[in-house]
This record gives C-alpha cells, sequence and structure tokens, in this order.
C-alpha cells in the first residue's frame, strides 16, 4: 500500500518548494487510497525551533494539506535509533570508529594535495576490539559495500548510478551517540513503511546511501521520485531573500489557499495544456509520471489569474473564512451587528477584486464609515451635488422595503426630477457611502449597506 511522508527540516517557514512537496505527496497518496505521513526532522538542536515547526504545521493547515500520522518528532525516537545502531554493530553493518578529528585531518589534507575526494580510509572497518590508544568516545560507520554499484531507480530522473566506491562509510552516530540525518531518516522511512519518497533534487545524493543503509537493514528500499527545484521568475535558485517564497506570505498577499494550491501542482506537473485544477481533479489525475523532468519557475501572474478565478468561480462560503480573516486584520468582525452577510459582499465584489486584500480593502465601507472621502471625487461629485444628495436623502427615508430595486427606483426618480443623467445621481451617492469613486453596483451597495447607515452617512455628506 502507499505510504508517502512530507519531511521538512523546521529551521524554518514553510517554502514554496517544501509545500509543493507536500502538495505532491499528499497528492499521490490520496489518488492511491494510501497513507500522508508528516515526520518533522529536528534533528539538528541549534537550527531547528518551536516557531519554525508552528509555521510548518500552520502552512499545511491553511493549504489543507491534511495527514493521516504524526507530526512525528525525530527528536522524540532516539531511543530506537539507539536500538538499530545496536543491532548493526552486532551484525557487523556498523562498525567503531576511534580515528581522531586530528588523523581524519590529516588524511583529508593528504588526499585533497593528491587530488583525491575526501574519503574515510576504513582503518577501523575490521577492528576487533577497541583501539589501544583510545581516548575518546567512538563515532559509529556505516559498512559501506566498497565494490559495485548502488542504483537509485528514480521514477523522475531514471536509473542514477553511483559507484559505491565515490561512496563513505559514513558516520551514523557521532561521539556523543547522536544519530546523524541519512541514518535517521533511513530508520523512519523504514519504520513508518514509507513507500514513495518524493523529495527535491538536493536529495538525490542521499538516496545512495539511504539505499545501501536500507538494504543493510534488510528492507527494500521504497519508490523515489526527486522532483526539480523551482526557480525564480529570473531563472535563479530561490533563496530566503526572494520574495514571497513562504506559503503565509500568499496568504498575507490576498492569495486563496485553492490558488495557490493549483499554482503549486503546476510548478513541476502538468497535465496536457491544462492550467485550472480543482482539488478532488487534480487528486484523480496526479501522477508521478507526469513530473516535469526539468526546473520551473515562478510564475507570479499566474497566480494572480489563478486567484481572480478562484474569487469568481469558488461557492461565497468557501472564501467568506479567508475574507473574514482579512476583515479581522483590519479590526473587522463581519459578523458584529448590522453588518452585511459576509458571502454577499463576496458575490457583489467577486469581479473586481485580484486579491482578498483588495476585497478586504473595497469592503471595508460596508463595515466601518470611511475616514475620510477620496478628496478628487469628493471635490468631482460631492461638492457640487448638495441637492441632489438631499433628494436621495428624503426619498430613501421613505423607502417601505429597503433593497437594491427599491434603492435603484430612488436613484431614477431622482435623475428624472431634477433632469440629470442617472451617473449624476449615483456617483454623489457612491461618493457620500462609500468614501470614493469604487463600490459595486449602487443598489447592490445600498442593499447591503442597509438603511440606517446609508442615511448617516447621507447626512454627514450633507452637511
Ligand atoms: N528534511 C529534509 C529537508 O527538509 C527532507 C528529507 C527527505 O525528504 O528525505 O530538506
Amino acid at each position: 500500500s502507499v505510504v508517502t511522508r512530507f519531511a521538512p527540516s523546521p529551521t524554518g517557514y514553510l517554502h514554496i518548494g517544501g509545500a509543493r512537496t507536500a502538495l505532491f505527496c499528499w497528492l499521490y497518496a490520496r489518488r492511491h487510497g494510501g497513507r500522508f505521513v508528516l515526520r518533522i526532522e529536528d534533528t539538528d538542536l541549534e537550527r531547528s525551533t518551536p516557531e519554525a515547526i508552528n509555521a510548518i504545521l500552520e502552512g499545511m493547515s491553511w493549504l489543507g494539506l491534511d495527514y493521516d500520522d504524526g507530526p512525528f518528532y525525530q527528536t522524540q525516537r532516539f531511543d530506537r535509533y539507539r536500538e538499530v545502531i545496536d543491532r548493526m554493530l552486532a551484525d557487523g553493518t556498523a562498525y567503531r570508529c576511534y580515528c581522531t578529528r586530528e588523523r581524519l585531518d590529516e588524511l583529508r589534507a593528504d588526499q585533497q594535495a593528491r587530488k583525491k575526494k575526501p574519503r574515510y580510509d576504513g582503518r577501523c572497518r575490521d577492528l576487533t576490539e577497541p583501539s589501544v590508544d583510545a581516548t575518546h568516545e567512538p563515532v559509529i560507520r556505516f559498512r559501506q559495500p566498497c565494490e559495485g554499484q548502488t542504483v537509485v531507480h528514480d521514477r523522475v530522473k531514471g536509473p542514477v548510478v553511483f559507484d559505491n566506491t565515490e561512496l563513505d562509510d559514513l558516520i551514523i552516530a557521532r561521539g556523543d551517540g547522536s544519530p546523524t540525518y541519512n541514518f535517521v531518516v533511513v530508520v523512519d522511512d523504514m519504520d513508518m513503511a514509507v513507500s514513495h519518497v518524493i523529495r527535491g533534487d538536493d536529495h538525490l545524493n542521499n538516496s545512495a546511501r539511504q539505499v545501501n543503509i536500507l538494504k543493510a537493514l534488510g528492507v527494500e528500499p521504497p519508490v523515489y521520485a526527486h522532483v526539480p527545484m523551482i526557480l525564480d521568475e529570473q531563472g535563479k535558485k530561490l533563496s530566503k531573500r526572494t520574495g514571497a517564497a513562504s506559503v503565509m506570505d500568499y496568504r498575507d498577499a490576498g492569495y486563496l489557499p485553492e490558488a495557490v494550491i493549483n499554482y503549486l501542482v503546476r510548478l513541476g506537473w502538468a497535465h496536457g495544456d491544462q492550467e485550472i485544477f480543482g482539488l478532488d481533479e487534480m487528486t484523480e489525475l496526479f501522477d508521478i509520471d507526469a513530473i516535469n523532468h526539468s526546473a520551473s519557475s515562478l510564475n507570479p501572474s499566474k497566480l494572480d489569474w489563478l486567484n481572480q478565478h478562484y474569487i469568481k468561480t469558488l461557492p461565497p462560503a468557501r472564501v467568506a473564512r479567508h475574507l473574514a480573516w482579512h476583515l479581522a486584520a483590519m479590526d473587522i468582525d463581519p459578523a458584529e451587528p448590522g453588518a452585511p452577510d459576509i458571502e454577499l459582499v463576496i458575490e457583489a465584489q467577486a469581479e473586481r477584486c485580484k486579491t482578498l486584500v483588495e476585497m478586504a480593502r473595497n469592503s471595508r465601507f460596508f463595515y466601518r464609515e470611511p475616514q475620510e472621502y477620496d478628496e478628487k471625487a469628493a471635490r468631482k461629485h460631492l461638492q457640487p451635488s448638495g441637492e441632489v444628495l438631499r433628494g436621495l436623502r428624503e426619498r430613501l427615508a421613505i423607502i417601505d422595503a429597503w433593497g437594491g430595486e427599491a434603492a435603484h427606483e430612488v436613484v431614477v426618480a431622482v435623475a428624472e426630477a431634477m433632469g440629470l443623467k442617472m451617473g449624476k445621481v449615483a456617483q454623489p451617492l457612491r461618493v457620500a457611502v462609500a468614501g470614493g469613486p469604487v463600490s459595486p453596483p449602487i443598489d447592490t451597495t445600498l442593499a447591503l449597506l442597509g438603511r440606517e447607515r446609508t442615511l448617516e452617512r447621507l447626512d454627514r455628506a450633507i452637511q
């Protein structure tokens, strides 16, 4: 059965590359009715932080990538790693190495001087007793096969062949007993019965080592799929400095998770030339064999386009939670008494907003009286329109059933009575209630705003 895992190191936020890996793993598990595991690789005590763990969990949850098992923390599994190390020492697939730092430094310097690849020379490989001059705790090394080849059968790259002479007897536990990265990954993948390792291709070289350790443990290696990197718009490697590389930055900038997920899946995977994929559809179609073989580049205008698509097409109820978040960031509770139904606000604004930040800003006036008028609009539309505004105020006050249709009739009636074009009436009204020249159609705007707020704002504009 299919088991995939996302195994981030909690040393920073959930960046766009990590989120894509998580999505691919999630999709593959869902597609095959398998399990998706979250594993926090926190063995690097100096660089791992609780804030980073939270940022990863928050990012996953915002994207909607739920996991079936975990989060597991490697720092909580040290007893288990010790157990496997003891077993390997007992069966000879690992050995104690007593070489001092000085000796290893000399060895490396010597190899470098002879233009050879630095590599442990295996001095302690066949010791049967502790070295007599051992004055320090030994490290534990993996007994790497020293001839033949190791093939990583990668579903993206094809078979990748490594000469075993290129691979070192790598240290699996340090002198203080703490296990090292490649080793704990192997134990975890084994214990968690991971069937498919989908990860960034920066890990390809580790895979050869991991395959050999798995074999030594008597375990069939998983299927590997190493996904090419994501580059920035200029085709350069993504870095911390590349703006908006954190998933939460996309939320803050007003993108919907649906849009980000759709954007992510297309960074490295394709299905013909289709661009729009809902989650169910991509789950049905996602396939490792269709992962791109070359790097993909960020494309912010595509993300904008996708975001607009989802703002317009998702049921307003799905957008509501996200818009509410942005309103809350402006200190607005969209459920406060007298506030318009947020789903109706979304319906009214969907066509005219690229992001939820924009939608929240342009909808602020539904909830809060504008602090000041847009200067130019006030000069052009409010100042010469006292009479129009008074006429509107009078008729709007006595509407029987408040609503868009009734409001529209009032605008028409005032325009007719004063011999004006509709715009000469609607635009002053708009500036009076919204504070500026931009809002949804005036009838919708008034319907949402309600009678009380509309009249209050007209009164203020008339003074
Ligand atoms: N912890 C590694 C990282 O964050 C991923 C390791 C893996 O997927 O095997 O890059």
